[in-house]
């Protein structure tokens, strides 16, 4: 029988695309067809209906219990029309993907008869089997049990046969449970402290939108080929395997022509995209070998996220249509690129205003330069906490892995800005501003171009960059909810502005111009903040040493980066913006540590078996291989003849052994310290030996198998080879 890893080679060479079919030419045709937008939700809603769904969406309040009947009667009739037979509430539980539970619309009536029911009461609440989800302790100390709730702002969809409610996810005892609760939170907190600040500039500003334009990094595989992996299987990366002799060296370039099977792939998942209402235009991007990028058009923060939650599913499921399988893991396979998501970010108003964007006057772009500056200086003060917010197992394999952001939070603004805020910082005299120095500050401001030439993604090292009108928070890992990196943005920056209104309105009472009160107050942000700006190479050695001076933090692993969120400073900042209370910081601690440890259970169990099921037995049988031969060498051969010609494989032999011994002793040290860690209680403490004393062994029991996938038989070694994992298509 053929080895496994050749008959999956042969099914990859076999395969042919999938045809696609685009359900119209046009794409208005079919463009969110599948959501229960305001439109569709004018025609199917009764007047009162509507005009309460439309304010609870306005408000962010939850919707009224006795509008809930109508709107979930005309939801359900709505859904109906598209096929659903199903609704479940899809909600965002700390596991990091989506959870559904799903219910029939048929209900039985009396007589053997049958109709479609759904009701007020589940639209508006349900309770899934909460014991199931992660909690940190929280239904462990109160009651066990949670609820969720529909989230207006969100609007329903229909994936399939199943009409989907997004919703927020809730313990009975009030603390959430999920990633938009907190989310919904932390952008009405910004929404508000924005607002305020806007005043100085323009009265007509009543609402701010945080806005979110992700770009998601994934691989792709064959599913034979995967099916052949286990450590991809269980893991989402490859634990062993030598690097192919072609890879990172090449210029990006050299990956341009995307294979037809992806292209029908990418087609077959922007058209079910493009029915749930997600914009994503068409931009084909091949990064690595079989890594791609989808980057759809920014959306205000909450729905953006959700459809970049709805479009990572959506893509699983299609990619299993086309064979493939698709990989959100930061860091698949070790010394070639990793997947980011990057978090572009920026302020939208009501007036249809970029905040993050210079303007055409001195006045416009000093509401630039005082939202700009605010973000620097909230980051500068933060940055721990930004860290934290990116942190998880897979993470810490990109974050400072060499081509990645290094794990130091820096700002990117370019030599143009820094120039201007240079210019701030010796031009404002507090106190008395002569006239020249008001003119010349004026002038210089009024100057800043629209489009700033060095800031359209030219420096690529920077995990924080300002790319000409929005921040760029490019640290975020591929598999990871964006949430958690918005929550803590969005507090920070909002937490900063209030402060900020405070203190320029202490100056202005003072006496001082609004003007200069307000750039008196960004001189002193921009140079209390100066720190965390940096323009250089951010993968260098040097950095890390330069950065360490300026006492800037180099948090590499996930467990002590985490460490920040349990601190007095975090809990009063977040208590302060009401987003996420002592109790649920600590839960949400205790969730993310227990994930980290989780995840490194796991790749060290998988680790383990690999090398004893598969490495070792097949060293053996090539060791065999060679013994059988140096004995015939022996029988034909006089002692000395036979010496001298098989000195080859009497080396190869050795080596062999040796690295079979070195992977025996290490796994077999590796399950010890396992064992060790699992007996230790505190959450904290198991997770740094699992960092500290588990981890380690993962490189070192690699480096001896891939040694030992140079030396054996390319005929008998069982697992696809990582360029055959990358290159065969
Ligand atoms: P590129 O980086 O390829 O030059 P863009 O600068 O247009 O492309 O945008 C990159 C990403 O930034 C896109 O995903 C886009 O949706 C997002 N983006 C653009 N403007 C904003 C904004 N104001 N707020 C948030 N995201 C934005
Ligand atoms: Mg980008």
């Amino acid at each position: 029988m053929p080895l496994f890893r050749f008959k999956a080679l042969e099914d990859v060479l076999a395969r042919e695309p999938k045809e696609v079919k685009f359900p119209s030419d046009k794409v208005s045709d079919y463009y969110a067809t599948n959501v229960f937008t305001q439109e569709t939700m004018r025609a199917f809603l009764p007047d009162e209906a509507y005009k309460s769904v439309i304010s609870s969406i306005n408000k962010g309040t939850r919707l009224e219990r006795s509008m809930a009947s109508q709107v979930a009667s005309s939801m359900k009739d709505w859904a109906l029309t598209k096929g659903a037979t199903h609704y479940t509430h899809w909600f965002q539980p700390l596991t990091g993907s989506t959870a559904e539970k799903h219910d029939s619309f048929f209900t039985p009536i009396s007589g053997g008869r049958a109709i479609e029911k759904f009701d007020g009461e589940n639209l508006v609440q349900q309770e899934p089997d909460a014991s199931s989800f992660p909690n940190g302790g929280i239904r462990n100390t109160f009651e066990a049990r949670g609820y969720t709730a529909w989230d207006p702002t969100s609007p329903a969809f229909v994936i399939g046969k199943t009409l989907c409610i997004p919703t927020v996810f809730i313990a009975y005892t009030g603390e959430s449970l999920d990633y938009k609760m907190p989310l919904l939170k932390a952008l009405h907190a910004i929404d508000k402290a924005a607002t305020e600040v806007c005043q100085y500039f323009d009265k007509d500003i009543t609402k701010v939108n945080a806005s979110l334009g992700w770009e998601q990094e994934y691989f792709l595989i064959d599913k034979a080929l995967y099916n052949a992996r286990p450590d991809i299987m269980m893991t989402g990366r490859a634990l062993v395997g030598h690097n192919p002799a072609k890879g990172q060296q090449l210029d990006d370039h050299y990956f341009g022509s995307i294979p037809e099977r992806v292209v029908s792939f990418m087609k077959e998942y922007e058209i079910e995209a493009l029915k749930l209402g997600i914009p994503v235009t068409t931009r084909h991007n091949e990064v690595a070998p079989n890594q791609f990028e989808c980057a759809p058009m920014f959306e205000e923060t909450n729905l953006a996220n959700d459809h970049n939650l709805l479009l990572m599913d959506v893509m699983e499921k299609v990619a299993r249509k086309h064979d493939f399988r698709i990989l959100f893991h930061e860091k698949p396979y070790g010394g070639l690129n990793g997947s980011g998501k990057h978090n572009n970010w920026s302020l939208g108003t009501n007036t249809g205003v970029n905040l993050l964007a210079p303007g055409k006057n001195p006045k416009t772009n000093l509401c630039f330069l005082t939202f700009f500056i605010n973000t620097i200086k909230a980051i500068y003060d933060n940055a721990d906490i930004l860290r934290a917010s990116i942190a998880s197992a897979s993470n810490d394999h990109r974050l400072g892995a060499n081509e990645a952001p290094p794990a130091i939070i820096s700002v990117f603004i370019g030599s143009q800005l820094t120039q201007m805020l240079d210019n701030i910082e010796d031009n404002v005299k507090a106190g008395k501003m002569t006239p020249e120095n008001k003119t010349e500050l004026k002038l210089s401001i009024g100057k800043i171009p629209q489009i700033l030439l060095d800031n359209t993604d030219r420096n690529r090292t920077s995990p924080f960059a300002f790319t000409g009108n929005k921040f760029e928070f490019r640290a975020v890992g591929s598999a990871a909810n964006c949430a958690n990196s918005m929550i803590a943005l969005n507090v920070m920056v909002a937490d900063q502005l209030n402060k900020f209104k405070k203190d320029v309105d202490a100056r202005i009472a003072k006496g001082v111009k609004k003007d200069e009160a307000l750039l008196q107050e960004l001189q002193k942000l921009i140079k209390e903040s100066k720190a965390i700006r940096f323009e250089g190479n951010g993968y260098g050695e040097e950095w890390a040493k330069e950065a360490k001076k300026r006492g800037l933090s180099n948090l590499k692993d996930t467990p002590r980066a985490l460490e920040v969120m349990i601190k007095k400073e975090t809990k009063e900042l977040f208590g302060r913006l009401n987003v996420l209370s002592e109790i649920e910081l600590e839960a949400r601690y205790e969730i993310e540590l227990e994930n980290y440890i989780m995840k490194l259970q796991i790749e060290s169990r998988s680790l383990g078996d690999l090398v004893q099921n598969h490495i070792i037995p097949t060293a053996i049988k090539y060791q065999n291989t060679l013994i059988e031969n140096v004995r015939g060498m022996n029988s034909i051969f006089s002692k000395k003849e036979a010496n001298d010609l098989s000195l080859t494989q009497t080396q190869l032999l050795k080596e062999i052994s040796t690295h079979i011994h070195e992977i025996k002793v290490k796994s077999g040290q590796m399950l010890d310290e396992r064992k060790k860690a699992n007996k230790i209680d505190e959450t904290k403490k198991k997770a740094l030996a699992y960092c500290d004393n588990v981890k380690p062994y993962f490189d070192q029991i690699k480096y001896h198998s891939d040694k030992l996938e140079l030396l054996i038989d390319d005929e008998i070694w069982p697992l696809p080879k990582l360029r055959e994992l990358l290159f065969t298509r």
